[in-house]
């Protein structure tokens, strides 16, 4: 089953037209893609450009690792099983991975008339129906092998009618849910868009061609063919087995994939697949029975005879330890069951959105991605007293700050819950009512709304003023964080936003604009060095016109006649920052100058408090939180 058939000289007229015109299609798309890039600056388009260039990589590393697989068509049990144990168990170094596919009989409901199996070095195609559908001994210990991970598409067909052969398969995956996990979520997003080839994931096909790049013709008259025939045509033979092939590799591309994803390196590809040279062992009784062995060429995407008898050198290739645990470690949860789509989606944004204790019905989960300010795992407020000699409570604080005490023998332990720890010493007291603020306990809630869930700290005073402060306006500065949920965290930013608004325009103190940084871009360094970028990164695939530009930018800024890889790397280290003349000092530090020349500080803390209260309305405010807190002491200020 499953769609095969090759890009080879049996193709009619007609696919052949069909083949080049889609080559001419790709062709063109490939070499648009930078200018996409120009006229779609953002998002988008660079992440699929990326997403193609690390597709074209993955494909052709897998594709050379295993350029060239032998095929062996078996019709007797016998040396199916000898084939099995000396290609597949290969002398005690077992394989893990294989790609499996049946082509079913016609005449039987049910019945499997082909077996293909693929090791990567080793396709065996093994013809059940000329054998009364017995499987071979070492082939069913191989299919039974927990261990050893099958992939295909739509596999659990191929399993179950397997079973009706009597052999239970263990150790099956269907490569698309296997692919729900190693493609990109932006192509991913995109799978029901029918048109968009680019993005399909449903068949061996469509998997095919998104990940080894290679295209499955789907010739009607030899997938529906007669397998059960006297002897396979060579069209047959190439289609069964590239089946098998493709769904090993589509495999190994996935995995590559995703750690090139990952690491956002092509080079952590290195290494991940071993060789050695191997000799091709003289096989007994293949030339008295009516097999046939050839090899399948990735390059010329066609087989070509060998003589089994005979033997010769050959390379055997494997995934390393760690290409085997990477694969091994994607493929849980995926084993031994069908293919659902929906399923395995909604259960991994579930769980991203439950371990970060969202809702997995709302859009909050998407809000909290893009919202900057992390949600705290941690209580804000632990609740651990501090008590004097007198045992008179002076604070409540965490456990850290707590244990503090102890560590530096200053303090001993009264009581393990709540968690007390009694000073040696008399520390000096604070002024009534600020101290109460101090020993009171304080609930882990939203200070606004009460909320119970995301919590984020809030500065009343933003800190970008407050870093500015003298020194002992910086004491105790707990009273002006208070724990807030995250959507009142966002309606308080935006609050704060227009008094900062308003002081930037009152003290002549801009915010976010050039002004307000020390250092620019020197813009026409910022060209050259964006010119060497791109002659770097696609220099053989710019037009020539578009080249030449490029190089005279450079030229002309280096004074040279030729640019070379030299010159490039030296553009991309230039540092093109430069001091900003209009540079006037930060917003904060500026607007806490003047504050600070004009003696307001004291008004300027009482006004932060004071616009959070008449804005925000808060409800669970702690106990004694007060607009003048810890402010008397300050009066000149
Ligand atoms: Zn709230």
């Amino acid at each position: 089953m499953g769609n095969c058939g090759s890009l080879n000289f049996q193709n009619t007229p007609d696919e052949y037209l069909g083949i080049i015109v889609s080559h001419m299609i790709k062709d063109m798309f490939y070499s648009l893609l930078p200018y996409a890039r120009r006229f779609f600056p953002k998002k988008g388009p660079s992440q699929t450009i990326k997403w193609l260039q690390q597709r074209q990589f993955v494909a052709a590393h897998v594709k050379s690792a295993y350029e060239k697989v032998k095929v062996y068509v078996i019709n007797d049990e016998e040396l199916c099983s000898r084939l099995v144990e000396q290609q597949m168990y290969n002398e005690g170094k077992p394989i893990h991975f294989v790609g499996l596919d049946c082509e079913w009989e016609s005449r039987k409901k049910d019945g499997i008339a082909l077996l293909q199996i693929s090791s990567g070095n080793d396709c065996i195609l093994y013809r059940t129906c000329q054998t009364d559908g017995v499987l071979p001994e070492k082939l069913k210990e191989l299919l039974e092998d927990r261990k050893v991970l099958k992939f295909g598409v739509g596999i659990e067909e191929d399993v179950r009618r397997l079973r009706l052969h009597g052999v239970q398969v263990k150790g099956f995956v269907d490569l698309r849910n296997l692919a729900h996990r190693c493609v990109p979520p932006s192509t991913n997003n995109n799978m029901n868009r029918p048109d968009d080839e680019l993005f399909q994931w449903n068949s061996l096909s469509a998997l095919s061609l998104n990940t080894l790049e290679m295209q499955l013709s789907k010739n009607y008259t030899v997938r529906c063919g007669n397998w059960e025939a006297p002897a396979l045509s060579r069209k047959q033979i190439l289609y069964a087995a590239k089946d098998a092939i493709v769904s090993l590799e589509i495999f190994y591309a996935l995995v590559l994939l995703r750690r090139v994803r990952r690491k956002q390196n092509v080079d952590t590809l290195n290494g991940l697949f071993e060789s050695e040279v191997d000799f091709h062992k003289i096989l007994q009784g293949f030339k008295d029975s009516s097999s046939a062995c050839f090899y399948y060429s990735h390059m010329k995407d066609s087989l070509t005879d060998l003589d089994a008898i005979l033997p010769i050198e050959t390379t055997r290739t494997f995934p390393s330890k760690g290409l085997t645990e990477l694969a091994y470690s994607l493929c849980q949860g995926i084993v031994d069951i069908k293919h659902k789509p929906k399923l395995i989606m909604n259960q991994g944004l579930q769980q991203k959105a439950a371990s970060r204790g969202l809702s997995t019905k709302t859009g909050l989960d998407k809000t909290a991605k893009r919202y900057k300010h992390q949600c705290r795992d941690k209580p804000l407020y632990e609740n651990c007293f501090l008590i004097g000699p007198q045992k008179q409570v002076l604070a409540t604080v965490n456990r850290t700050k707590a244990e503090w005490y102890l560590h530096k023998n200053i303090g001993v332990i009264e009581k393990e819950s709540p968690f007390t720890v009694r000073l040696l010493f008399e520390p000096s007291g604070r002024p009534k009512p600020d101290a109460d603020y101090y020993t009171t306990v304080k609930e882990n809630v939203c200070a606004v709304c009460g909320g119970t869930e995301n919590f984020v700290k809030k500065n009343i005073i933003p800190h970008d003023y407050r870093k500015y402060f003298p020194l002992e306006m910086k004491d105790h500065m707990s009273h002006d964080v208070l724990l807030f949920c995250l959507d009142c965290h966002r309606v308080a930013q935006v609050c704060d936003e227009e008094v900062r608004q308003d002081l930037a325009v009152k003290y002549q103190a801009p915010l976010g604009t050039k002004e307000h940084m020390f250092k620019v871009d020197n813009p026409q360094l910022g060209k050259v060095r964006s010119a060497a970028k791109a002659l770097l990164k696609s220099g053989d695939k710019l037009p020539a016109l578009r080249r030449d530009e490029l190089e005279t930018i450079l030229r002309n800024h280096f004074k040279v006649k030729e640019v070379d890889n030299e010159l490039l790397k030296r553009a991309m280290e230039m540092d093109i920052r430069e001091e900003n003349k209009k540079f006037l000092g930060l917003h904060g530090e500026r607007v806490v100058k003047a504050i600070l020349e004009e003696k307001g500080l004291i008004e300027f803390v009482k006004m932060w408090r004071q616009r959070f209260l008449d804005l925000m309305k808060p409800k669970h405010l702690p106990q004694f939180w007060s607009v003048d807190h810890n402010l008397h002491k300050f009066k000149s200020t």
